[in-house]
């Protein structure tokens, strides 16, 4: 699990608007996200623990991977309709 915030998810957003990855929702907090070009699917799982957001990703990377920068725009819409329903 990574630590997410406001700064290291500008990068993982700014490279997902570039590779613009397909996400699908599984269930809330958790997606499957797609690269059109290569076909590889990861999933991308959301937690908050106390006021600590964080996230994961199966890919190999060790640090906030486009892939949650993907799931990251739908999962906050999600979650703010989650709050206010
Ligand atoms: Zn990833």
């Amino acid at each position: 699990m990574i630590e997410i915030n406001t700064q290291n998810l500008d990068k993982a957003i700014a490279k997902a608007r570039q590779t613009k990855p397909l996400v699908k929702v599984i269930e809330f907090r958790l997606y499957q996200v797609t690269n059109k070009i290569t076909g590889a699917t990861y999933t991308v799982k959301f937690s908050k623990v106390n006021n600590t957001k964080y996230a994961e990703c199966n890919c190999k990377a060790t640090k906030v991977c486009y892939h949650i920068g993907a799931a990251v725009g739908i999962h906050i819409v999600l979650a703010a309709q989650t709050v206010t329903a």
